[in-house]
Order: structure tokens, then C-alpha cells, then sequence
């Protein structure tokens, strides 16, 4: 009577190699105020206008040209409209950008609208 039955004890199944994530996702973004990484919620208007000014960290002025209409002339007179705009870290907007803004809760004192689209 020969029982000899065999218990492989070493399971040799192939284990599927793990594709390397490191450097394929890009830069993470840090940014809290991130609308898309972060936890801001939007809400309220947009516009889309040309960033005149990138300097400040995290920061944009863009600028927003409206029509102001004057009765006693009958015309119209462009004005203009400075507007501190949250530029998350994944963006990143520079001078001359035309961007994508949405209004949002206040950042900070002057900010209250970001960046969502170059
Ligand atoms: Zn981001």
C-alpha cells in the first residue's frame, strides 16, 4: 500500500510585479486650497480673464474688463477690475495666462476667488 501523497508545502504562484507609481503621477499637490486636489468647494461666478501679475506665492492679480455706461454721453467707458485670484501650486499661472476663476470662500483678506483652469 503505497499512500504517499504529496502536500507541496511552498505555493509557487507568481506574484504580479508591482508597476513603479514613483514619478509617474507627477508633482503632488500640497496645496489645501487646491480646487481639485485640496478641499475647497466652489461656488458663485466665474470669469475667465489674463493674468497680469503672478508674483506673490500662491497668489495672481488678474484683471477683469467691464463696461461702465455713462447717461450723460450716451457711451460706454471701460473700466477695469483688479482681482486677487488663489493660483494653486498645480497650475501655477504665470504673467499673461489667460485663466479660469471661480469664486469660492475667502482665502485670505483680499482673496475670495481661484484658479481652476490655464
Ligand atoms: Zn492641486
Amino acid at each position: 500500500m503505497n499512500n504517499k501523497t504529496k502536500t507541496p508545502k511552498e505555493q509557487s504562484s507568481p506574484m504580479p510585479k508591482k508597476p513603479d507609481v514613483s514619478g509617474s503621477k507627477g508633482r503632488e499637490c500640497s496645496d489645501k486650497n487646491c480646487p481639485i486636489h485640496g478641499s475647497l468647494k466652489l461656488r458663485g461666478r466665474t470669469f475667465t480673464e489674463r493674468v497680469v501679475s503672478a508674483k506673490s506665492h500662491r497668489t495672481a492679480t488678474i484683471e477683469i474688463e467691464r463696461r461702465h455706461y455713462i447717461p450723460k454721453y450716451e457711451r460706454y467707458e471701460k473700466r477695469k477690475t483688479r482681482l486677487q485670484v488663489h493660483n494653486p501650486d498645480c497650475i501655477n499661472a504665470k504673467e499673461g495666462d489667460v485663466v479660469k476663476v471661480q469664486e469660492c470662500r475667502p482665502i485670505s483678506k483680499t482673496k475670495h476667488f481661484v484658479i481652476i483652469k490655464k
